[in-house]
């Protein structure tokens, strides 16, 4: 159905192209109803225009927030033409029809990509009226006609002269989509912006010494450094810092740094039973389970040895299962979310241990802001939430299926690793996962897999079947998964893996000498994923 076009609203922050659009349209006998400052630019150039206050009764009022939410205004963009009762209402009310919506809006992107505008400055480009009439316009575009780029204007003047001063509704569903888009891009735009102002702000946020009695922690990294906590006393997060201590010795500056590893490593396996094991940091153990013994278990074996005096952190509440894992054992510091009465008893009669209880239930990490410091400064980033972007194959050999689970697995225990990490993992049991051997912090990828993560593995094997053979650990080798946090620069690393038996190795890709990578992978038969998302932990 055609439309004619006899009253116009243009409301309009780029003027650009206005004053020959409202002459066009004034010559065509519609009436021009502006706002503000659109109507003072089109009066001024000799085009009869009015008022929108006249047309709705009401001054625009609130520094211009409120001009145009109206029922004179939005009830005559929205009532449908061809509805009985809707022509009845506007009649009864005295109210008059609106047939063509131009607006665009308040320039919130050029705003905010100026150099030191301020939040309030910001938050007054956010346009109201703005977008809810076009979005009312839209959305009864079988009757009204919207403009929201003045790149649109001339269109829009030759489809009325050819059609007698109407435009088709097949034309103005093509302006009616470009509503939403618009819409959908400008709140976008504002939602972003928001976010990085929440995050300046918790970076603003006033830490509060730790003890209120103002006592320090004992000493720093070393003896002969002083040390302090400072809390983010709101944080609603299950987090190292205010985590509860039930018993033990107070906690060190080093307990903290490990228990923030333990902790932040563990919340990706949150949802099931898991456990993380680290030594300065890194997890030198880490595994789920079918109950949280068998995973404490696990994961204490990835590393028995580095395990010795570690910090512990698990998702679940310790049950006497698990409390009884600590027997014989050393450990700093054990971090749950809860302890059973009787693991509680259990854990409590050693008398250096350190058990911490969270202080919300474990969550995923949330994403924020972190912060490092270097001398004369502070780098701030995001925390690094994510597992992975995307998931290629590039091999001729396919990743099975069956060992993308594992492989997920391995990602996360990577993603926690000091680079340059190789983490080899390995589903002990059907369904359930622990890292058989690590290489962290390393200078070079071939030593963190070579020398590190694959005998490690192989000492692991060994002391839980001194029987073992050589051919039995190729083989479990071989079921395994090696896992690299950032790509692999040359293709050594897989000459290097091969040699030790690996069948299935994932890697972000992304080197210059992928295709050296790929082609070695193939030339050995292994299976190579690529997940187009690096892990450097620094
Ligand atoms: P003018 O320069 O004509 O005074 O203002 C034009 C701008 O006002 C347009 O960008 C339009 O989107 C916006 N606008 C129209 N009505 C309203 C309203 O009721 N509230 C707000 N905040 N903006 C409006």
């Amino acid at each position: 159905m055609n439309v004619k076009i006899e009253r116009a609203l243009l409301s309009v922050s780029d003027k650009a192209g206005i004053l020959d659009f409202a002459r066009h349209l004034h010559e065509m006998d519609v009436e021009l109803l502006s706002t503000g400052g659109t109507a003072k630019a089109i009066r001024e150039a000799g085009i009869p225009v009015k008022d929108v206050s006249e047309f709705t009764g009401f001054p625009e009022m609130l520094d211009g927030r409120v001009k145009t939410l109206t029922p004179q205004v939005h009830a005559g963009i929205l009532y449908m033409r061809d509805n009985e009762e809707h022509v009845k209402t506007m009649e009864d009310h005295g109210l008059g029809q609106i047939d063509l919506v131009c607006v665009n809006l308040y320039p919130f992107e050029e705003t905010i990509a100026k150099e030191g505008v301020t939040l309030p400055e910001a938050i007054e480009q956010i346009d109201i009226g703005g977008p809810t009439m076009i979005r009312s316009a839209a959305k009864n575009m079988k009757f009204v006609t919207v403009v929201t780029d003045p790149a649109d204007y001339a269109q829009v003047i030759e489809e009325m002269k050819a059609n007698d001063g109407t435009t088709t509704e097949a034309f103005r569903f093509v302006l009616g989509q470009k509503v939403y888009a618009r819409v959908a891009e400008y709140n976008a735009a504002i939602a972003t912006y928001l976010a990085e102002q929440v995050a300046d702000q918790q970076l603003a946020k006033p830490f509060v010494k730790a003890y209120s009695d103002g006592k320090e922690l004992r000493y720093g990294e070393n003896s002969h450094q002083k040390a302090w906590l400072y809390k983010d006393a709101d944080s609603r997060e299950a987090t190292i810092a205010l985590t509860k201590v039930l018993h033990g010795k107070e906690m060190s500056y080093n307990n903290y740094v490990d228990g923030d590893g333990a902790l932040e490593a563990v919340k990706d396996l949150a949802g099931r039973p898991g456990v993380s094991v680290i030594k300065h940091t890194n997890p030198c153990g880490y595994a789920t389970g079918e109950t949280l013994a068998e995973a404490f278990e696990a994961a204490w074996a990835g590393d028995p040895i580095s395990a010795f005096g570690s910090v512990i952190a698990v998702t679940e509440k310790v049950d006497m299962a698990t409390a009884s894992c600590l027997d014989g054992r050393f450990i700093e510091a054990i971090i749950a979310p809860g302890y059973d009465e009787d693991a509680l008893d259990h854990l409590m009669k050693k008398k250096n241990l350190r058990i911490l209880k969270l202080n919300e239930p474990m969550g995923k990490a949330l994403p924020q802001r972190m912060v490092k410091q270097i001398n004369g400064g502070l780098l701030v980033q995001d925390v690094d939430t994510e597992i992975l972007e995307s998931w290629s194959v590039p091999t001729e050999v396919p990743f099975a299926e069956n060992k993308k689970e594992l492989a997920l697995f391995g990602i996360a225990a990577a993603k926690h690793t000091k680079s340059n990490a190789i983490v080899l993992v390995q589903e002990y049991k059907p369904g359930q996962f622990r890292v058989l051997g690590m290489g962290a912090g390393q200078p070079n990828r071939v030593d963190a897999l070579k020398k590190l993560s694959v005998s490690k593995a192989v000492e692991n094997l060994k002391t839980e079947n001194p029987d073992i053979t050589e051919e039995e650990i190729q083989k479990i080798i071989g079921e395994c998964v090696f896992v690299s946090e950032a790509f692999f620069p040359f293709a050594d690393s897989i000459d290097a893996a091969s040699e030790m038996g690996a069948k299935f190795i994932v890697q972000p890709g992304g080197s210059i000498r992928d295709d050296e990578v790929i082609e070695a992978c193939n030339k050995y038969g292994i299976a190579m994923a690529m997940t187009n998302m690096r892990h450097f932990k620094h």
